[in-house]
């Protein structure tokens, strides 16, 4: 079995002007990496995908933020899949904790979601992660598994090659409380078993999980040394190119 190539996202949420988004894409070009070992995603919102595509450095890919899961057509306000592979748009975050709570978005859709996406060709960063709540009361694995199924039931084990887990626990994103070590290995260790006993070995030792919930450029070389975390999703550290290309640099 190869090993899991790190992998780093960065989710600029509904963040910047035609400005910052210049200079964001400058200082991302301009970091000097220390690793080639390293897969990096750049999530712009959609109206800067296209300069973002075009700018950005060819070593890092462009991910849409969503997508719109029904083949174009009369869908006012929506983004199909096959427009963005038309734009060459190769990657998507689905099942952001955002989504969840704002567009609600259940585990149902984001499977299927994933699943539309997967077949359009596209390689997914899928998110999971419970609640405060779900993680004080002990319930952290069971919202795990809630949100898992869907997805076994609807991906087959080649899918998964196009897929990327992002545990993303919701009580760590933009909060600055960053999940300890071995809090963020223990849930990834769950979900890779998870995956073994529910969908197959190869998949649970193949599928990267990325962990998402204030990773920054002081916290990500500790959390990227635990063996089932095999990268990041980067939401406000990833809006400072220098912070990023840190973060990137970490899993060398
Ligand atoms: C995110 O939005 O996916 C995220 C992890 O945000 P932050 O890094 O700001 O916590």
């Amino acid at each position: 079995m190869e090993a899991r190539k790190f992998i780093v996202g960065g989710n600029w949420k509904a963040n910047g002007s035609p400005e910052s988004v210049k200079t964001l894409v400058k200082e991302l070009n301009d970091g000097e990496l220390t690793t080639k070992d390293v897969e990096v995603v750049c999530a712009p919102p959609f109206l800067y995908l296209a300069e973002v595509k075009d700018s950005l450095r060819k070593e890092y890919k462009v991910a849409a933020q969503n997508l719109w899961d029904k083949d174009p057509g009369a869908w006012t306000g929506e983004i199909p899949a096959q427009l963005l592979a038309d734009m060459g748009i190769e990657w998507v975050v689905l099942g952001h904790s955002e989504r969840r709570e704002n567009c609600g978005e259940t585990s149902q859709i984001v499977a299927e979601k994933t699943k539309f996406a997967v077949d359009k060709g596209f390689s997914t960063l899928t998110c999971i992660g419970e609640k405060l709540d779900a993680r004080e009361g002990g319930k952290t694995f069971e919202v795990l598994d809630e949100q898992l199924k869907p997805l076994a039931e609807v991906l087959s084990e080649a899918d998964w090659e196009s897929v990327v887990l992002a545990y993303e626990p919701v009580w760590a994103i933009g909060t600055g409380k960053v999940a300890t070590p071995e809090q963020a290995e223990e849930t990834h260790a769950y979900i890779r078993k998870w995956l073994a006993e529910n969908v197959s070995e190869k998949v649970s030792e193949s599928v990267r999980i990325q962990y998402g919930g204030s990773v920054n450029d002081k916290n990500a070389a500790e959390l990227g040394q635990q063996p089932n975390i095999d990268g990041f999703l980067v939401g406000g550290a990833s809006l400072k190119g220098s912070s990023f290309t840190t973060i990137i640099n970490s899993a060398g």
